[in-house]
């Protein structure tokens, strides 16, 4: 299928996706459908707060840390010292890995899933135990409760999960947490909450004031707040938990223009609300062009879709980069699958102009 088909393939002309939003991505660049950002860039009002930002560099930070902890302590109607600040949800990861884990203190975790945490894990020694995914892509966890032992020290379950955008059913996770023991700590990854559709399985976890002493909540602003670069993330958890995460955590490791920004992005609600409706949009036009080709997906509640592209998903993944578009790099456990993040609309054109070079599906050898 070449250019032409392609074109007449797509639900916007060519001049309808130069008028459509950009982003702050660029064309002429590679298109970077590689890390779940946010495709749009930051809202205008944080933008400027991020101007004005610049003249208090020469300081360390004061009282920013504490006005973003306050935001985020009224968001989720917790006391402040309920909230732990990191250097994006990654530093959050560490943090847990350094608290919870080591030799003879291992980590359980779903397959496939974000892979930060076990990469700590093994860096300090820490056995990470997979398991695997079921069949609705849903972590597995009556077969989680049963491999859990004397060693576990921690839990991660990232809901919903990256790289499938599946998610887990709430009520799945707190009979696990009725029957896990006391000594084991669960750590629930939420970088992805705000892009779920009202669901009848799926809660977060911050809906109402964390109890349980040995749950912790992580969130970033990596996402739909759009400041990625700006590397903030937080985790929710009762103060004594909250207190042994942040034991090694680096002092004034949070910028003061971070924690500005990101302050500025809480506070404006409408630009959040229309990055979940936008995110929704191109979802659905993602799934519209999959449905086109007669390709599938796994139902996506986030803003990237595993795309089985029926055909070797490594040899798609380097025609993609010879063509200047990034996605993920290869699953090994999903080897059919490409994790495709959703761009801007003249991103996602040329995704599909991209793809469509490619022979149709069905004609190249698997
Ligand atoms: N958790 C999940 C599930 C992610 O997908 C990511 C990044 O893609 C992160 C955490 C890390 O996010 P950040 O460090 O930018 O907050």
């Amino acid at each position: 299928m070449g250019g032409a088909a392609a074109q007449s393939l797509s639900p916007l002309s060519y001049a309808e996706a130069q008028q459509a939003p950009q982003g702050n991505s660029q064309l002429a660049g590679p298109i970077l459908l590689d890390h779940n950002e946010n495709a749009y860039g930051p809202s205008e009002k944080v933008l400027a707060v991020l101007r004005e930002a610049q003249s208090f560099s020469n300081r360390y930070p004061r009282q920013e840390y504490e006005i973003l902890r306050g935001k985020l302590a009224t968001l989720h109607a917790v006391k402040e010292e309920q909230i732990l600040v990191g250097c994006g949800s990654t530093e959050i990861l560490r943090l847990a890995a350094t608290a919870f884990l080591g030799p003879g203190r291992g980590l359980m975790q779903a397959l496939p899933t974000y892979g930060s945490l076990s990469n700590f894990a093994r860096a300090i020694g820490a056995e990470v135990v997979d398991v695997p995914l079921t069949k609705m892509y849903e972590h597995d966890l009556s077969a989680m409760l049963a491999r859990v032992g004397k060693s576990t020290g921690l839990v991660y379950i990232c809901n919903p999960n990256n790289p499938t955008a599946s998610l887990t059913p709430r009520k799945d996770i707190e009979f696990f947490l009725r029957n896990l023991p006391g000594s084991v700590t669960v750590l629930i990854d939420e970088a992805y909450n705000h892009f779920v559709s009202p669901h009848l399985g799926y809660a977060s976890f911050l809906d109402h004031p964390i109890d349980d002493p040995r749950l912790v909540v992580c969130r970033t602003f990596s996402k739909v707040y759009g400041i990625a670069g700006m590397r903030i993330g937080y985790a929710v958890g009762l103060p004594d938990l909250l207190r042994k995460l942040s034991a090694s955590q680096l002092r004034y490791g949070i910028s003061v223009i971070s924690a500005k920004a990101a302050a500025a992005a809480l506070d404006d609600g409408d630009y959040v609300r229309a990055a979940i409706q936008r995110n929704a949009d191109d979802r659905q036009e993602f799934m519209n062009q999959v449905n086109t080709r007669m390709l599938r997906t796994i139902d996506s509640h986030t803003n990237f879709a595993m795309l089985n592209p029926g055909r070797p998903a490594a040899m798609i993944i380097d025609h993609l980069k010879q063509n200047n578009v990034l996605v993920a790099p290869g699953i090994p456990s999903m080897a059919k699958y490409v994790r495709v993040s959703f761009g801007t609309p003249a991103e996602m054109q040329e995704f599909w102009r991209v793809m469509d070079l490619l022979p149709p599906t069905g004609k190249m050898a698997m």
